[in-house]
Protein backbone atom coordinates (compact mmCIF):
# COMPACT_ATOMS: atom_id res chain seq x y z
CA UNK A 1 0.00 0.00 0.00
CA UNK A 2 2.64 2.42 1.25
CA UNK A 3 5.54 1.43 -1.45
CA UNK A 4 6.50 5.27 -2.16
CA UNK A 5 7.19 5.22 1.59
CA UNK A 6 5.98 8.27 4.72
CA UNK A 7 5.46 11.78 3.53
CA UNK A 8 4.99 13.78 6.70
CA UNK A 9 2.47 16.86 6.27
CA UNK A 10 2.78 19.69 8.47
CA UNK A 11 -0.18 22.04 7.87
CA UNK A 12 -3.12 23.76 9.40
CA UNK A 13 -5.86 23.31 7.31
CA UNK A 14 -7.45 20.24 7.24
CA UNK A 15 -9.08 20.52 4.06
CA UNK A 16 -5.61 20.58 2.15
CA UNK A 17 -4.82 17.41 4.38
CA UNK A 18 -7.45 15.27 3.02
CA UNK A 19 -6.90 16.16 -0.30
CA UNK A 20 -3.01 15.60 -0.30
CA UNK A 21 -4.34 12.06 1.35
CA UNK A 22 -6.01 11.12 -1.11
CA UNK A 23 -3.93 11.66 -3.54
CA UNK A 24 -0.61 10.75 -2.22
CA UNK A 25 -2.38 7.49 -1.26
CA UNK A 26 -3.25 7.04 -4.71
CA UNK A 27 0.43 7.27 -5.72
CA UNK A 28 1.19 4.62 -3.09
CA UNK A 29 2.86 7.02 -0.29
CA UNK A 30 1.62 6.92 2.95
CA UNK A 31 0.91 10.47 4.06
CA UNK A 32 1.03 11.72 7.85
CA UNK A 33 -0.60 14.93 8.84
CA UNK A 34 0.47 16.81 11.99
CA UNK A 35 -1.78 20.11 12.30
CA UNK A 36 0.98 22.16 14.29
CA UNK A 37 5.15 22.50 13.97
CA UNK A 38 5.64 21.35 17.53
CA UNK A 39 3.01 18.34 16.74
CA UNK A 40 4.69 17.45 13.45
CA UNK A 41 8.53 17.84 14.76
CA UNK A 42 7.63 15.05 17.23
CA UNK A 43 6.20 13.03 14.32
CA UNK A 44 9.57 13.75 12.41
CA UNK A 45 11.31 11.39 14.99
CA UNK A 46 8.95 8.75 15.53
CA UNK A 47 7.77 8.07 11.55
CA UNK A 48 11.14 9.15 9.89
CA UNK A 49 9.30 10.08 6.89
CA UNK A 50 11.27 10.10 3.29
CA UNK A 51 10.08 13.93 3.00
CA UNK A 52 8.47 16.66 4.47
CA UNK A 53 5.74 19.02 3.04
CA UNK A 54 5.74 22.02 5.51
CA UNK A 55 3.74 24.72 5.45
CA UNK A 56 4.93 28.36 6.38
CA UNK A 57 1.65 29.63 8.22
CA UNK A 58 1.41 27.47 11.05
CA UNK A 59 -0.43 28.48 15.03
CA UNK A 60 2.48 28.05 16.98
CA UNK A 61 5.79 28.15 15.99
CA UNK A 62 5.72 29.18 12.19
CA UNK A 63 7.30 26.89 9.10
CA UNK A 64 10.53 28.95 8.91
CA UNK A 65 11.03 27.86 12.26
CA UNK A 66 10.26 24.32 11.26
CA UNK A 67 12.27 24.28 8.68
CA UNK A 68 15.27 25.27 10.59
CA UNK A 69 15.04 23.05 13.65
CA UNK A 70 14.29 20.30 11.10
CA UNK A 71 17.41 21.04 9.46
CA UNK A 72 19.49 21.37 12.22
CA UNK A 73 18.99 17.20 12.73
CA UNK A 74 18.38 15.83 9.40
CA UNK A 75 19.14 15.68 5.55
CA UNK A 76 15.05 15.22 4.98
CA UNK A 77 13.86 16.75 1.86
CA UNK A 78 11.64 19.54 2.51
CA UNK A 79 8.78 21.18 0.53
CA UNK A 80 7.94 24.81 1.29
CA UNK A 81 3.87 25.64 1.03
CA UNK A 82 3.90 29.15 0.64
CA UNK A 83 0.63 31.07 0.66
CA UNK A 84 1.90 34.44 -0.48
CA UNK A 85 4.44 35.64 -3.11
CA UNK A 86 6.21 37.76 -0.17
CA UNK A 87 6.70 33.88 1.65
CA UNK A 88 8.37 32.89 -1.58
CA UNK A 89 10.99 35.50 -1.56
CA UNK A 90 11.57 34.74 2.52
CA UNK A 91 11.71 31.13 1.73
CA UNK A 92 14.73 31.86 -0.82
CA UNK A 93 16.02 34.65 0.91
CA UNK A 94 16.46 33.56 4.73
CA UNK A 95 18.20 29.81 2.91
CA UNK A 96 16.61 27.90 5.33
CA UNK A 97 17.09 24.86 3.64
CA UNK A 98 14.04 23.43 2.20
CA UNK A 99 14.49 22.01 -1.42
CA UNK A 100 11.38 23.78 -3.00
CA UNK A 101 8.47 25.45 -2.40
CA UNK A 102 4.78 25.42 -3.77
CA UNK A 103 2.58 28.72 -4.07
CA UNK A 104 -0.50 28.31 -2.58
CA UNK A 105 -3.79 27.67 -4.47
CA UNK A 106 -1.22 24.61 -6.05
CA UNK A 107 -2.23 21.57 -7.83
CA UNK A 108 -2.42 18.23 -5.93
CA UNK A 109 -0.60 16.70 -8.84
CA UNK A 110 2.00 19.34 -9.54
CA UNK A 111 2.81 18.85 -5.67
CA UNK A 112 2.75 15.33 -6.37
CA UNK A 113 5.59 15.58 -9.32
CA UNK A 114 7.29 18.02 -7.04
CA UNK A 115 7.75 15.71 -4.65
CA UNK A 116 8.85 12.53 -7.08
CA UNK A 117 11.31 15.24 -8.48
CA UNK A 118 12.95 16.05 -4.97
CA UNK A 119 12.85 12.62 -3.72
CA UNK A 120 14.93 11.64 -7.36
CA UNK A 121 17.32 14.03 -6.82
CA UNK A 122 18.27 13.45 -3.01
CA UNK A 123 18.57 9.92 -4.31
CA UNK A 124 20.76 10.75 -7.00
CA UNK A 125 24.74 10.10 -6.77
CA UNK A 126 26.61 13.50 -7.20
CA UNK A 127 28.44 13.40 -10.47
CA UNK A 128 32.52 13.16 -10.84
CA UNK A 129 33.90 16.37 -9.55
CA UNK A 130 34.79 19.59 -12.85
CA UNK A 131 35.20 23.05 -12.99
CA UNK A 132 34.52 25.48 -15.54
CA UNK A 133 35.37 28.89 -15.26
CA UNK A 134 33.55 31.95 -16.70
CA UNK A 135 35.23 35.25 -17.06
CA UNK A 136 37.59 34.67 -13.81
CA UNK A 137 34.73 32.80 -11.71
CA UNK A 138 35.67 29.44 -11.05
CA UNK A 139 32.28 26.66 -10.84
CA UNK A 140 33.84 23.76 -8.79
CA UNK A 141 31.34 21.03 -9.25
CA UNK A 142 33.20 18.85 -6.75
CA UNK A 143 33.06 21.39 -3.90
CA UNK A 144 29.89 23.48 -4.76
CA UNK A 145 31.56 26.17 -4.55
CA UNK A 146 32.37 29.31 -6.58
CA UNK A 147 35.45 30.84 -6.31
CA UNK A 148 34.93 34.86 -7.23
CA UNK A 149 38.11 36.87 -9.76
CA UNK A 150 38.81 38.25 -6.05
CA UNK A 151 39.74 35.00 -4.43
CA UNK A 152 36.81 34.67 -2.42
CA UNK A 153 35.18 31.11 -1.93
CA UNK A 154 31.13 31.42 -2.27
CA UNK A 155 29.36 28.54 -1.54
CA UNK A 156 25.68 29.55 -2.87
CA UNK A 157 22.83 26.90 -1.57
CA UNK A 158 22.42 23.57 -3.17
CA UNK A 159 19.70 24.75 -5.66
CA UNK A 160 21.72 27.61 -6.53
CA UNK A 161 24.65 26.11 -7.37
CA UNK A 162 22.67 23.58 -9.29
CA UNK A 163 21.47 26.28 -11.26
CA UNK A 164 24.60 27.93 -12.11
CA UNK A 165 26.04 24.84 -12.94
CA UNK A 166 23.66 24.05 -15.77
CA UNK A 167 24.23 27.72 -17.18
CA UNK A 168 27.97 26.78 -16.91
CA UNK A 169 27.35 23.36 -18.78
CA UNK A 170 25.68 25.64 -21.65
CA UNK A 171 27.41 29.13 -21.27
CA UNK A 172 26.94 30.85 -24.27
CA UNK A 173 23.51 29.00 -25.38
CA UNK A 174 20.22 31.13 -24.62
CA UNK A 175 18.00 28.81 -22.12
CA UNK A 176 14.08 29.60 -21.83
CA UNK A 177 12.85 29.02 -17.86
CA UNK A 178 10.66 26.03 -19.07
CA UNK A 179 14.46 24.39 -20.25
CA UNK A 180 16.19 25.28 -16.97
CA UNK A 181 13.08 24.57 -14.36
CA UNK A 182 12.84 21.11 -16.16
CA UNK A 183 16.67 20.78 -15.93
CA UNK A 184 17.22 21.67 -12.40
CA UNK A 185 14.25 21.31 -10.64
CA UNK A 186 13.30 18.21 -12.72
CA UNK A 187 9.72 18.96 -13.40
CA UNK A 188 7.67 19.67 -16.28
CA UNK A 189 6.76 23.43 -16.29
CA UNK A 190 4.33 24.77 -14.01
CA UNK A 191 3.79 28.47 -15.03
CA UNK A 192 6.72 29.13 -11.77
CA UNK A 193 9.00 30.90 -13.74
CA UNK A 194 9.60 32.79 -11.05
CA UNK A 195 11.07 30.17 -9.05
CA UNK A 196 14.31 30.54 -12.10
CA UNK A 197 14.02 34.69 -11.38
CA UNK A 198 14.45 34.53 -7.72
CA UNK A 199 17.65 32.21 -7.83
CA UNK A 200 19.10 34.22 -10.86
CA UNK A 201 18.42 37.18 -8.60
CA UNK A 202 20.21 35.32 -5.70
CA UNK A 203 23.00 34.52 -7.39
CA UNK A 204 23.60 37.70 -9.21
CA UNK A 205 23.60 39.19 -5.69
CA UNK A 206 26.19 37.06 -4.47
CA UNK A 207 28.01 36.45 -7.01
CA UNK A 208 28.94 40.27 -8.13
CA UNK A 209 29.75 40.59 -11.25
CA UNK A 210 28.75 37.15 -12.80
CA UNK A 211 27.89 37.48 -16.43
CA UNK A 212 24.47 35.95 -16.18
CA UNK A 213 22.42 38.03 -18.65
CA UNK A 214 18.53 38.39 -18.92
CA UNK A 215 17.19 37.69 -22.56
CA UNK A 216 14.02 39.27 -22.50
CA UNK A 217 10.63 36.83 -23.31
CA UNK A 218 13.06 33.75 -23.48
CA UNK A 219 15.28 33.19 -20.30
CA UNK A 220 18.98 33.64 -19.39
CA UNK A 221 22.59 32.67 -20.79
CA UNK A 222 26.03 32.58 -19.05
CA UNK A 223 28.61 34.34 -21.06
CA UNK A 224 30.84 32.21 -22.37
CA1 LIG B 1 -1.57 27.63 7.09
Amino acid sequence: MAAGGTILLIEDEDEIAELLKLYFEKEGFRLVHAATGEAGLERLGERDPRIVLLDIGLPGIDGIEVCRRIRAGTEVPIIMLTARDSEVDKVVGLEIGADDYVTKPFSPRELVARVKAVLRRSEERPAAPSTIEVEGFVVDSGRRQVTRPDGVHVRPTAREFDLLWYLAQHRGLVLSRAQILEAVWGYDYFGETRTVDVHIRQLRKKLDGIPIDTVWGVGYQLAG
